[in-house]
């Protein structure tokens, strides 16, 4: 079998580990990125939006933004609307062109210096003496033995690098959003916001969205809970309901159905010789699905501590802790927040859905958009509700 050497290996050329990849490249490192898949950021498996703090991480190009809403509205079960916007009337975020994106993050680690192969797709780890010490992969077919100080696992919701390496990576479906969704065209759609939409009918435990990628096309999509798919109740049933009902006359362009995790990050990111990015980490925002922004704040922050391990020569776990330190700092707080939202609304029925919508519905304004800044915002609005609804947990 041929083998090759570099100093890290980066699985998976999403978000996650093309920024891994660019932060380590331009830390001087010999970085390998493989991506199983001949093109990247193809398939599209998500709604493609983002909040304007993706800014601190990449520098935005109208190649790949396709719309700037200036708001979010989210519909409760009998129409309550709350309208989350900024003082000002500026963009709260991006619906980007996830094809053209990931590639473009792609080609700043390639820029940086890293090697990016596609149709590669690693098989299983190589191991000794307690640490892991690369990835055994196929690239167009071929077997091939890629030793490196690191792996990072960057391949996504179905991430089988951590559980190689024995972490503990198990969702169970009440953990996992099972989401359906149709790119639409030849449909009339509000540019300004996104839009969500909220009850048992319409997606249990979960929600239905209408993110805009122009004035005439959308990504128009439902999540459940994993718990509450069965036979004739999945998530693609809801949205043909969701979207015969709103957007009769649309035409299909494109249908992807994909999996959200929703448990909240891994007990622990890091290994001997290993480190988790992404949604393999389960770097996602339990309360909205949300993890672009994870996933590049994680990866350069992956990037950089993985710079100092190879450089001191200690790629241990010990080694390596300063990620995990790092990322807690930086955006633990919003996951937690996140999860015990998730967790709130998830017992709601809808009545007491209702009752929530009816308490915060109306026009809710920041000086700057962020999502903790949305979630101070609702709280100054109706403390009484959201305390309430917290103690449900404790
Ligand atoms: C329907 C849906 C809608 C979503 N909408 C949004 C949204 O609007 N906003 C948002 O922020 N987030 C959204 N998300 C979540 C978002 O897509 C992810 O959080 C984000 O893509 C995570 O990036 P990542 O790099 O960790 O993983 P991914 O983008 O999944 O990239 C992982 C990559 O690893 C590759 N890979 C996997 N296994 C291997 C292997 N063995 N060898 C080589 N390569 C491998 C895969 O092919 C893939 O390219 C949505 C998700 C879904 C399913």
């Amino acid at each position: 079998m041929r083998a090759e050497r570099y100093d890290v290996v980066v699985v998976g050329a999403g978000p996650a580990g093309s920024s891994t990849a660019k932060t380590a490249a331009e830390q001087g490192l010999d970085v390998l990125l493989i991506e199983r898949n001949a093109e990247i950021g193809v398939p599209v498996r998500c709604a493609e939006g983002v909040s304007k703090e993706i800014e601190q991480f990449v520098a935005i190009d109208p190649r790949w933004v396709c719309t700037a809403p200036r708001g979010m509205i989210l519909y409760g079960p009998d129409g309550t609307a709350i309208v989350l916007s900024v003082a000002g009337g500026e963009e709260i975020g991006y619906v980007v062109d996830r094809r053209l994106f990931d590639k473009a993050v792609a080609q700043q680690a390639a820029r940086a210096g890293a090697e990016v192969r596609v149709k590669t797709r690693a098989t299983g780890l190589i191991r000794a003496d307690g640490f892991v010490k690369g990835v055994y992969a196929t690239t167009t077919g071929e077997p091939v033995r890629i030793c490196a100080d690191i792996v990072v696992g960057a391949d996504g919701v179905e991430s089988q690098i951590g559980r190689w390496a024995g972490m503990d990576t198990y969702l169970p479906l009440s953990d996992i959003a099972i989401c359906a969704q149709y790119l639409l065209c030849d449909i009339t759609v509000n540019t300004a916001f996104y839009e969500t939409y909220f009850g048992a009918a319409i997606a249990p435990k979960g929600y239905a969205w209408i993110f805009p990628k122009g004035q005439d096309s959308a990504n128009v999509g439902v999540g459940i809970s994993g718990d509450m798919s069965g036979e004739s109740s999945r998530a693609r049933d809801y949205l043909d309901t969701f979207v015969s009902q709103r957007f009769p006359n649309g035409k299909i362009l494109a249908k992807s159905y994909g999996a959200v995790p929703l448990s909240g990050p891994v007990y622990e990111t890091v290994a001997n010789g290993l480190l988790l990015v992404g949604d393999a980490a389960r770097h996602v925002n339990p309360a909205n699905g949300g993890g672009i922004l994870q996933a590049l704040q994680g990866g350069a922050i992956a990037g950089e501590v993985i710079a100092n391990a190879v450089r001191d020569r200690d790629v241990s776990k010990r080694g390596l802790q300063g990620y995990e330190k790092r990322w807690r700092r930086e955006f633990g707080r919003v996951l937690l927040v996140g999860l015990r939202m998730n967790q709130v609304l998830t017992r709601l029925d809808d009545h007491a859905l209702t009752q929530f919508f009816q308490s915060l519905g109306g026009e809710i304004t920041v000086k700057r958009y962020s999502e903790r800044a949305c979630m101070k915002e609702l709280i100054r609005k109706n403390p009484r509700v959201l305390v309430s609804l917290l103690r449900l947990l404790f």
